[in-house]
């Protein structure tokens, strides 16, 4: 980009929207991540999964920028940790008492078989899901009202939570959006991506927030917000082509990949 403009920073969500809801392919995305890296313009990954899902996973990606995992509860830059939840320990403490009242299972109190089942993943993407240090996804199993009265309970508790696309997460009073700060510069646009409600603080912080189409029919209720026609990484690929030639953003060039 030309000197003197405004510089892109680019924050996406991984399940649905960077990657397929249901085979975790990403290939619409690839052109998309070679233009932006020719431009200097980084992706910052924040996701509900962990530290050890990303790094496993960034390489195809071409990506070593900072992330941020367990949906806001921490960023890694490098060398440096930015804590924004709780840790683990804390949250299972807290919902040690809670099993005896409502109908749920945790990753904790599951096998690795069972997380395997849960999430489609192989055994060693299943056991780098379940290497969690600020929160627990849960499976419910109780009543739409039960879940509400949990939720109620659990923000008495000095915690919270938010519904994922598969799991319902506990986790320390954060979300996808306040991280943002960290990234926030004088001169940089933040352009935020996600599909679900975890998403929504993310894309309200970010100066374009895109809402992509979920693979299941499920489109976010979010006002002012891009929307895409495409699912996941298509719906992906659709946004930003459009974003980066509305913002003159110079294409990959011919001879290129
Ligand atoms: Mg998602």
């Amino acid at each position: 980009m030309s000197e003197g403009s405004l510089s892109l920073l680019v924050v996406s969500d991984l399940d649905g929207t960077l990657l397929d809801h249901d085979d975790y392919s990403f290939e619409p995305v690839l052109p998309i991540l070679d233009r932006m890296d020719e431009n200097g313009i980084p992706l910052v990954v924040n996701t509900s999964k962990t530290r050890a899902e990303w790094l496993a996973m960034r390489g195809e990606f071409g990506n070593e920028a900072p992330f941020v995992v367990e949906n806001g509860s921490a960023i890694y830059d490098g060398e440096k940790v930015k804590v924004f939840g709780k840790p683990r320990s804390e949250v299972l403490e807290l919902l040690k008492p809670l099993k005896a009242l409502f109908k749920f299972k945790g990753y904790s109190d599951a096998t690795l078989t069972e997380i395997m089942e849960w999430t489609g993943l192989g055994r060693q993407s299943a056991e780098r899901s379940a290497d969690r240090h600020f929160s627990e996804p849960l499976l419910w199993q109780d009543s739409p009202e039960k879940e509400e009265e949990f939720c109620d309970l659990i923000e008495q508790r000095g915690l919270m939570t938010l519904r994922g696309g598969r799991f319902l997460h506990v986790l320390g009073k954060t979300d996808k959006g306040k991280p943002l700060g960290y990234f926030r510069e004088e001169e940089v646009a933040i352009i935020a991506l996600g599909d679900r409600q975890n998403d929504l603080a993310m894309l309200e912080e970010a100066d374009i927030g895109v809402v992509i189409a979920a693979g299941d029919g499920f489109m976010l209720e979010a006002e002012g917000m891009l929307r895409s026609s495409e699912t996941g990484p298509r719906g992906w690929a659709e946004m930003m082509t459009k974003i980066l030639d509305q913002l003159n953003v110079p294409k990959l060039q011919q001879n290129h990949g």
